[in-house]
């Protein structure tokens, strides 16, 4: 599947739940296949597709496919992490965020799961999160406060 990049507009676009699981599994194939040309994380608005789902690729963990989920709850504690997106190739800076959240979602059989994330998968899952609610991580860009 190809890959969208800034400037399109299904990118900014609020997605939308999943009714359908029927189109789950060829869906979910396509973007693993994507996904394996390099990266930890693609959500399914990146391949043009404005549904709420997401994979995760996160290295020491299984592959993993979050359909409708929410971010019920997030740590206190925050950290700063280098982060890129396959939407902005070659656009890495740090940006700070939870260090971990609780997420609620439905797996690829549309069973109820609920998980605490931690370390590199927290940073995934609320990066890719954001991608459904059509949030592009430049927003948490610092451009630093040099104005005079
Ligand atoms: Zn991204």
């Amino acid at each position: 599947m190809e890959i969208l990049t800034f400037g399109n507009e299904i990118l900014t676009r609020k997605a939308k739940e999943v009714i359908d699981f029927t189109v789950i599994p060829k869906l979910v194939l396509h973007m693993f296949e994507t996904l394996d040309k390099g990266g930890i994380g693609l959500a399914a608005p990146q391949v043009g597709v404005s549904l709420r789902l997401f994979i995760t690729d996160v290295v020491g963990d299984k592959k993993r496919v979050f359909i409708n989920p929410k971010i019920t709850s997030t740590s206190a504690m925050t950290c700063s992490m280098e982060e890129g997106c396959l939407s902005f190739p070659g656009i890495y800076f740090p940006v700070e965020r939870p260090e971990g959240v609780m997420i609620e979602y439905y797996d690829e059989e549309n069973k109820k799961q609920g998980m605490w994330a931690s370390g590199m998968l927290a940073r995934v899952v609320q990066h890719e999160y954001d991608h459904l609610d059509g949030i592009l991580f430049i927003k948490y860009y610092n451009w630093g406060d040099k104005h005079e």
